[in-house]
């Protein structure tokens, strides 16, 4: 019996490497509130991501939150409910509204065929999600907001180091927010960034992380608590170095997985992006039960019952969440209703190894009976 093996696996450095790297906190016990690892960190990912500015915080979910609370946003937010749970409660935690817009039924990103149909004079935003790093149709979502003069604050939390038409994902929107959860792409254990252009916006985001305080007797914000500490920036320092080899290696998994499952009857995968340099963060595959022979969730009980964690990222949609009380009707996001219900996110991690994949398929294939 093979072990487990689970829907990710947390990137971590050589452990000599992290002792070298968090060595100097004991020489000035500064060990949070924006040390030199921080800023070490923060200028490192600024280059590597390319973009103009770059804050650090505790999580990606405070990044949006407190990402939109420095936006000054009011009423409405047009967003997805195809994502996790943090893109939703950032907006319903700024007292804001969620508008639900359906999804593209290739990449599963907002349909921005169907944002201006529900543009009210009380929309101040769209949250877009560049679901499991497949890119937002950047062009259109900024034509858009440009004319109904709207902000736009991307949950980019999973493309850290997706590159579109030579851009840093990270350069599109007035904000672009990041996750560097341990099951990300890129990890500082528990963390998150927001990168933004606007000066006033960074200094306002800069305040709010640090529970609004503007200097040591004065407090003019009702900010919250989401600094990153010395010992995350240090883990992100290192795992940096190793990235770029993470996400070939990556490459390679998801490419076994199409060799194995482009083609098949009844099963949909994402299309590759043009012009998008990809992460590979995420590998989510389309059941549709009569062409297949097999139901998403009997293929999620048969990989489970074979040790293999696929999960049903998205399922449910945020809309349909029990903490909003039926106040949003899944039925006005038919795509996304669709696709919750046969969506399958196989395992997907650098170290993954290819004879696994196949069999991982093979499980998949046999379920057809
Ligand atoms: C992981 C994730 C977040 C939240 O990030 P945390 O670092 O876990 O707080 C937000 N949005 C999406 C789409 C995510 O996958």
């Amino acid at each position: 019996m093979s072990d487990k093996i689970l829907v990710t696996r947390s990137a971590l450095p050589p452990i000599e490497e992290y002792m070298e790297e968090i060595r100097g906190l004991w020489d000035t016990h500064w060990i949070t509130n924006m040390g030199v690892e921080h800023e070490k960190l923060r200028q490192k990912l600024r280059d590597y991501m390319g973009v103009e500015d770059i804050d650090l915080l505790a999580n990606g979910h405070m990044a949006l939150e407190l990402g939109m609370q420095a936006m000054n946003l009011h009423g409405e937010v047009i967003t997805t409910p195809f994502t996790f749970a943090s893109t939703t409660h950032a907006i319903v935690r700024n007292k804001l509204e969620p508008v639900f817009c359906d999804i593209d039924p290739e990449d599963f990103t907002i349909d921005v065929s169907r944002i201006e149909e529900l543009i009210t004079d009380r929309t101040s935003a769209i949250v877009p999600v560049h679901v499991y790093g497949n890119v937002c149709d950047v062009e259109e979502i900024e034509r858009i907001a440009k004319k109904y003069d709207l902000k736009v604050i991307y949950d980019a939390a999973h493309t850290f180091g997706t590159v579109y038409k030579g851009k840093g994902i990270g350069t599109f929107g007035d904000a672009s927010c990041f996750s560097f959860h341990a099951t990300k792409v890129f990890n500082t254990i528990e963390g998150g960034a927001v990168c933004y252009k606007d000066r006033e916006f960074g200094l306002d985001l800069y305040r709010l992380k640090n529970f609004g305080i503007r200097g040591p007797e004065k407090v003019d914000a009702v900010g919250a608590n989401a600094k990153m500490n010395e010992f995350c920036a240090a883990m992100g320092i290192c795992n940096l170095r190793h990235v770029d080899e993470m996400i070939s290696k990556r490459e390679r998994v998801v490419k076994r997985y199409r060799e194995n499952l482009e083609g098949i009857e009844g099963i949909r995968l994402n299309p590759i992006q043009r012009n998008v340099r990809s992460n590979y963060a995420y590998f989510p595959v389309i059941f549709e039960e009569k062409a297949f022979g097999a139901s998403r969730n009997e293929v999620y009980k048969e990989l489970w019952r074979n040790g293999i964690c696929a999960r049903k990222y998205f399922y449910p949609l945020t809309s349909m969440f029990e903490c909003f009380h039926d106040k949003y009707d899944a039925d006005q996001t038919p795509v996304a209703l669709h696709v919750c219900k046969r969506v399958l996110t196989l395992p997907l991690y650098p170290e993954l190894d290819l004879e696994n994949v196949d069999r991982i398929c093979r499980i998949i294939l046999q379920c057809r009976g």
